[in-house]
């Protein structure tokens, strides 16, 4: 459903007083991802029959045709969860809610967790909803470039890279504004990657910035107009050769070192990487309860993630990355 379609106080909670009416108990809840999952009625997951189900006496559906339960809650974020939806639903909105997010140590506080581990889970699982597969692509005028995040290293220059991990940036611009971005993890700043990149996020016919790196070259063979400013040749320091990118890159290195404290895995950079995104591309929405409601609906459709594959593979269990304090 489009953004303008969604009322406030109707569709999705105003503030936190909006909030506590919306959703008094996991009933509730629950009713709400049904409504954001089966937005056109309900379809069966066993066998794609539509049409008005019977509940039973524990809230399940039961499809009319095959009469097999279904759970709004299967195969997504919330699977076999064993604590109450309103506590994930506090969790959401307090993700949502504020304008640069929530750290695992805050999110812990808020909702009395008793486990950093919990907080610091849910915050992945919802992370991982952040971003849908089947986005919208930039068009018009892109600007790219890659940035690299991480500790700083001494005696390293240019596009070599030792421990940081290296970000490839792209920026829609809307009359020289910025519009949406799209970023990536990628290997190395090789052809392959940097423009296999931009070919997954933005339609064919776009107008490419980049600077001269050769990683660049392919991109008017892949149906891109592709524009080169060349620094050598440019009296500008590289900061304005491409300002969109470095102004990106700038408030994702802040928010790491605010939010997040600096403490993250590179492992897990990616999916920093899409709540940067989600909360990126939705900054000028005044309504932050649309967000709380983008990120239920997403969460209710992408995927389900086992706890364990979110963690590190230590050999020892499961053992989460703190998103330690700088020190
Ligand atoms: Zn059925």
């Amino acid at each position: 459903m489009l953004a303008s379609h969604l009322r406030g106080g109707v569709d999705y909670p105003r503030n936190r007083v909006d909030f506590d009416g919306f959703f008094p108990d996991d009933q509730a809840c629950l009713r709400y991802l049904e409504r954001l999952r089966w937005l056109e009625g309900f379809v069966c997951p066993c066998c794609a029959h539509s049409g008005t189900p019977w509940r039973s006496s524990r809230g399940l559906l039961i499809c009319r045709y095959c009469r097999k339960h279904a759970s709004v809650l299967a195969g997504t974020i919330f699977h076999r969860t064993r604590t109450p939806l309103r506590i994930w639903f506090l969790a959401a909105w307090e993700i949502t809610s504020q304008k640069y997010g929530a750290n695992a140590l805050g999110l812990q506080r808020v909702l009395g967790l008793r486990s950093y581990q919990t907080a610091w889970t849910w915050l992945h699982k919802f992370r991982r909803a952040m971003v849908r597969p089947d986005r919208d692509r930039l068009s018009g005028t892109v600007e790219a470039d890659e940035s690299y995040v991480g500790g700083e290293e001494a005696a390293v220059s240019g596009r070599q890279t030792v421990k940081k991990a290296i970000v490839a940036i792209a920026v829609e611009l809307n009359d020289g504004k910025i519009g949406r971005v799209r970023l990536r993890c990628v290997p190395d700043v090789s052809a392959s990657s940097l423009v296999g990149f931009l070919t997954d996020v933005a339609v064919p016919g776009s107008t490419i910035n980049t600077d001269g790196w050769p990683g660049y070259g392919g991109l008017a063979g892949c149906g891109f107009d592709h524009k080169v400013t060349v620094l050598s040749a440019s009296p500008d320091p590289a900061h304005v050769l491409m300002p969109s990118v470095n102004r990106v890159a700038s408030l994702l290195k802040r928010w790491i070192l605010g939010t997040l404290q600096g403490g993250i895995a590179k492992e897990h950079l990616p999916y920093y990487l899409d709540e940067f995104t989600f909360r990126f591309n939705r900054r000028s929405s005044r309504a932050r309860g649309l967000l709380f409601y983008r990120l239920l609906e997403q969460a209710v459709r992408c995927g389900h993630t086992p706890t364990a594959r979110l963690y590190k593979g230590t050999g020892r269990g499961p053992r989460p990355i703190k998103e330690r304090k700088r020190g």
